[in-house]
This record gives structure tokens, sequence and C-alpha cells, in this order.
């Protein structure tokens, strides 16, 4: 069992129960009602009592017993430096698409950390594939009712999937989906397609089993994401992969698209979805907004750009103004590969007396793309594109091209030094609101 460290603190929210326990920034949780949290799992879980004794070890080391009384559901208000007080569950595949090995050498350490980790994607969705869980934590899951967590299912045939993950212990997971349908708990699947692999009647197999879950009054599998696999220019020669051409993406849309309609028929759901990218290489319409039901895998990039053109459409009716009281010119920087689709956005910012917005479309030269979904560009691909361009009195960056939480791009360059080198203010904008109102502030 890895060594469980105390829970470093590095918020305390205002007005909240632990600000006026008096709470500090550095302080560390180390036991709750006499037990260590081991993650923000067991945090949650500890917490939701009416009476908690808590010990604390202060920023110089000091141990502090704290008690306190509170509504069963009230949160303590506190953030945490990392979700997991213990160690990373590693990752013990090596599939051939590993997007961290198609990354160039020489970045700091954390950028290689490859995880497979249930507590990541029960509480950030972020996807696992279960060769790796020791039984205790299969009995963690079902004893906290862990559900859903996200798995990278890829393919359903044993040897398939034992190819794709190279890992001798892939060859389960139907076994495991059926451990998960036994106990009522369930999962979002998603399948990486490499063309050669685990497309045609490979991935025809895949799906169908996961829908045979459908069966079941609560299914195990809610929802299955088709993802075309991504190839960067720094990925290891000779890897067996091929990329999707705009004739293998037409070929994938038909084939999903005639299980969609099967399907909706036969359990009411549409049940697979296709990640946008497949629309943009073979250069097809994008399925109409109405198709994606809430929305059950928005975060594998499947019904994003027509979700976002819904919501600027929906916010832009509320809150645009017919003209700006001090004009203003601005640049939106977005992949290339949602230009086109975001045209009707650009326009209609532009009809705002006063405001003036230009979009620059890039593909990534960093990752070797010649098309790029917004959230690929890095900062050295702003510096090489935007170098000699009127920027206007600022960048409109969409935030998806940073990572969680931080301001630097995915190859580690700030946002701050690629506005020093461009000599432009840049003003990070995550979603649609925040888009509009920088257009308008
Ligand atoms: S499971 Fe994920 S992190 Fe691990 S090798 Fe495969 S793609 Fe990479």
């Amino acid at each position: 069992m890895a060594t469980i460290q105390p829970a470093r603190i590095t918020k305390v929210l205002p007005d909240s129960i632990a600000a006026e326990v008096g709470f500090e920034v550095g302080d560390a949780i180390v036991s709750i009602n006499g037990v260590q949290p081991r993650d923000l799992i067991d945090y949650r879980f500890l917490c939701a009592d009416e009476y908690l004794e808590l010990e604390v070890l202060d920023a110089s080391g000091q141990t502090h017993h704290v008690e306190l009384e509170k509504d069963y559901d009230e949160d303590l208000g506190l953030e945490f430096a990392s979700a997991l007080f213990d160690s990373l569950i590693q990752c013990n595949n090596r599939c051939p698409f590993c997007f961290i090995d198609q990354q160039p050498p020489g970045k700091r350490e954390s950028l290689y950390y490859k995880d497979d980790d249930y507590r990541l994607s029960f509480l950030y969705g972020s996807y696992l594939t279960l060769t790796n869980l020791p039984e205790r934590e299969w009995q963690r899951i079902e004893q906290m009712r862990l559900s859903p967590l996200y798995v990278s299912v890829h393919a359903t045939e044993p040897d398939v999937r034992i190819r794709l993950l190279k890992n001798p212990r892939a060859g389960k997971i139907l076994e495991q989906i059926a451990w998960f349908q036994a106990r009522r708990l369930q999962i979002h699947a998603q399948v990486v397609l490499c063309p050669g692999i685990n497309d045609g009647k490979h991935l025809e197999q895949t799906i169908r089993d996961l829908a045979s879950f459908q069966e079941n009054d609560v299914p195990a599998v809610t929802s299955v994401a088709v993802v075309p696999v991504g190839l960067t220019r720094f990925r290891p020669p000779e890897d067996e992969l091929v990329p999707v051409t705009p004739s293998k993406a037409k070929e994938v849309i038909s084939q999903v698209r005639s299980l969609q309609q099967e399907f909706r028929q036969k359990y009411g759901t549409t049940f697979v979805w296709l990640a946008d990218e497949w629309f943009l290489i073979a250069q097809e319409d994008l399925p109409d907004e109405s198709e994606y039901e809430d929305y059950p895998q928005i975060d594998n990039g499947v019904g994003s750009i027509q979700l976002f053109i819904k919501q600027f459409m929906a916010i832009s009716a509320q809150i645009l103004p017919t003209k700006l009281t001090k004009q203003k010119r601005l640049t939106w920087v977005v992949g290339n590969a949602v230009e086109h689709a975001f045209q009707p956005l650009l326009t209609r910012l532009n009809q705002v007396e006063g405001l003036q917005v230009q979009m620059q479309a890039l593909n990534s030269d960093y990752w070797g793309q010649s098309i790029s979904v917004t959230g690929l560009l890095t900062g050295h691909d702003l510096l090489l594109k935007l170098r000699n361009c009127d920027l206007g009195e600022g960048i409109l960056l969409p935030s998806v091209m940073l990572k969680h939480g931080e301001s630097v791009f995915l190859d580690d360059v700030s946002v701050e030094e690629v506005s020093q080198k461009l000599n432009v203010p840049i003003y990070p904008v995550a979603g649609v609101e925040e888009l509009i109102r920088q257009c308008i502030s």
C-alpha cells in the first residue's frame, strides 16, 4: 500500500466553515474522525457527517485537534494540492497510440507520467483501462459505489485489445464490464480507432458487445465514444499505426450511423457517438445538435462544436449589445478544424458596431498536424504563426489550449512568454460566456 500523506490545503473558501474555524493555506489534514483519507473520495465520504474531529498539521509542523459540528451535507470549503493523498496508480500498458509517448523528449518529468487511476476517472472523468487493479481496489469501487467510471475499451475481442494495449492482462474487458453489471455500477466507454487494427468487423463486434448491456434495466455501459487515433510527428518509428484518412473517416461514419439507427429503435438511445473530428476529417456536416441527447461524451470531443454553437447563439442573444461605446479589435485563435463551423459566430460578433474580431485558425506545426483541434495548439504554434500579424488589442485564447489549472500550453510554454514575444495581451477564455464578455468588456 502506498504511504498516505497529510492532505495539504491550497485554498480556504471565504465564508466557509473552514474559514470560520481558522484553517490556513499550508495546513494539512492528517485524519478525520480517526481515519486518514487517502484521496478526495475518502475526504468527501468522511466529511459527510455532523460531527468531525480533525487532526491537522500546521505549516510549522505543529499538530492541532479541531472539533466541529455542521450539517451532514455541508462542505468544509477546502481545496487541496492534489486529489490523491497517496500516490498515483500508474499505467501498466504500452499502447502505441499513447499521447504521452508522442511528446518530444526533454520536457519536465511530470509531462511523462502515465496515470491509469480509477479515482481520477470517478472524480474528473479521465479514462482508465482496468488492467492494473488489485482485488482491494475492485472492492473499494464496489463498497463506495464509485460509478460511473470512464473506461478505454478500444476492442472487446481479447486478442485485439491485448494487441492495442500491449498488455496480456487486457483481454478480460467483457468479464470486467459484467462485474460492473452484476453490481449495478455503470461505465462510459471509449474506442480509440486505429485503422487496420480495431476497425471494420472488430469495431462492429466491440460496439455490439457493449450495446448488449443495454438489455438490462440498469445498463453497465451507458454510452460509447468512437475517437480517431491522434498521431504526432514525435511518435516512435515503426509503431504499426496509420493515420485516419478522409475515406476511412467516411467509412466509420457510415458504419456507426447505421448502428446508431438500430440502437435508437431497439433501446431508445443512440448509445454510440462519433467524436467531432471524424466529420472534420471526412469534410462532412456535423450531426444535428439534437442527436447528442444529454451530451454524455462531451469531454471526449463528441458534440462539443454543436454545443458551443448552441450556447453561443443563446448567450449572444442575451448579452451581446448592438454597439460598443469604445471601439475594440481582437484576434480569436482557434484550431483550423473548426474554422468553417465557427464562421457564423464570427459574423455575429462582427455585427456589433465598434467590435472587430478576426479569427486566426491555426494548425499545429508543433505536433506536425495539418488539421488541428483547438485544444492541441501550443505556445510554439502561436509564436510561429502570429509573429508578424496585426493582432489588434488582444488575443482571445480558448483555455482548452492550456493545461488544467495552469497558464501553460501543452508544450510547456507559458501564456506570459507568448504575450511578451507577440507584444499583445492574451485573454484566456473558458467557454462561451467568457469569450463574449471579453469581447464587450
Ligand atoms: S493506457 Fe493510456 S496512458 Fe497507458 S499507455 Fe495506453 S494511452 Fe498511454
